[in-house]
């Protein structure tokens, strides 16, 4: 290969790996978190200023707001919210030191009001970057939604923020262009092994995919794991409805959570469940212990 075109090729591979950021339409961009850095981000250029798809944390926020340095100038003017956990809010400081609001539905403000500081205290001992913002408590929404749509539209441009209910979490939001066919879904729909059931309602999630499977899409800004195609949402519901579909039937055949899962000590180790391949994106270590969980909550729920 001739050396110019090693080098494009080089090139265009370290542009697509995670900490870069990369236009996937005219002023859209998607940035995959690096290494420790949080979530991934989804940034929209409006006329005036710019959008960006959760706060992360705050190495996140600080290298995305590196990178927006040489790709705009103009100001992030807000920071949509998609949900309450920390790798997607706790940078929120670092945004509205900047200058931007950052904002979430009523849901996701109620959580942090049941669950905050405490999970914030937990998460400082163990990063640096959060210690540095020498904040007692992470710092709530500045705007709250009530409803279900927030949308800010320059007349060019339109982005959509919407609530479905409760999904991954109670105040899920889905940052949707229609023109451009472009949706991030947070942690509702990630493209990796990544899924954190423990504050979701699994039996709503999937029917929330249903819906948003049905908007016009070409790409899928995930919050963890590469920038995808339409098919992520589908894949995501279809892993989610496996989990329950599995659990629902071993549990109508009179079996226990240890003939489905090993646990050893307190650990849940192995499983006996064969996930179709059609999901292997969302399949990993964690499995046992997804099982696990979505035993507990059908369970709970009766
Ligand atoms: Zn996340």
């Amino acid at each position: 290969m001739k050396p110019l075109a090693l080098s494009l090729l080089l090139a265009s591979v370290a542009f697509a790996q995670p900490g870069t950021t990369k236009e996937i339409a005219p002023g859209v961009w998607f940035r995959q978190a690096g290494p420790n850095e949080g979530c991934n981000h989804l940034v929209v250029e409006m006329k005036d200023y710019l959008a960006v798809v959760d706060a992360s944390y705050p190495q996140g926020a600080n290298a995305l707001l590196a990178d927006l340095k040489k790709l705009s100038p103009k100001p992030v003017r807000y920071v949509l919210l998609t949900h309450h956990h920390g790798d997607h809010t706790y940078g929120g400081a670092v945004w509205t030191r900047a200058g931007a609001t950052t904002v979430a539905f009523a849901p996701l403000a109620n959580e942090y009001k049941r669950l905050e500081p405490g999970r914030f205290q937990g998460a400082v001992k163990n990063r640096q970057d959060l210690a540095a913002l020498r904040l007692e408590a992470p710092e709530p929404p500045k705007q709250v939604v009530s409803g279900g749509k927030f949308v800010l539209t320059d007349g060019r441009r339109k982005i959509e923020f919407r609530h479905y209910g409760w999904g991954h979490t109670r105040g899920d939001g889905y940052v949707y262009l229609p023109k451009e066919k472009i949706i991030a879904t947070g942690d509702a729909a990630v493209n990796a092994p990544a899924n954190f059931l423990s504050d979701s309602d699994l039996r709503n999630w999937p029917r929330i995919l249903a819906k948003v499977e049905k908007l016009k899409l070409e790409q899928v800004a995930p919050g963890h794991g590469p920038l995808g195609k339409a098919n992520v949402i589908a894949g995501q519901r279809e892993f989610l409805s496996t989990l329950v579909r599995e659990v629902d039937a071993a549990r109508k055949a009179g079996k226990t959570l240890n003939d489905l899962v090993k646990i050893e000590g307190e650990r849940p180790v192995s499983t006996t469940v064969r996930m179709p391949d059609s999901v292997k994106t969302w399949v990993g270590p964690r499995l046992p212990a997804q099982l696990q969980e979505t035993w507990q909550q059908l369970a709970a729920a009766k």
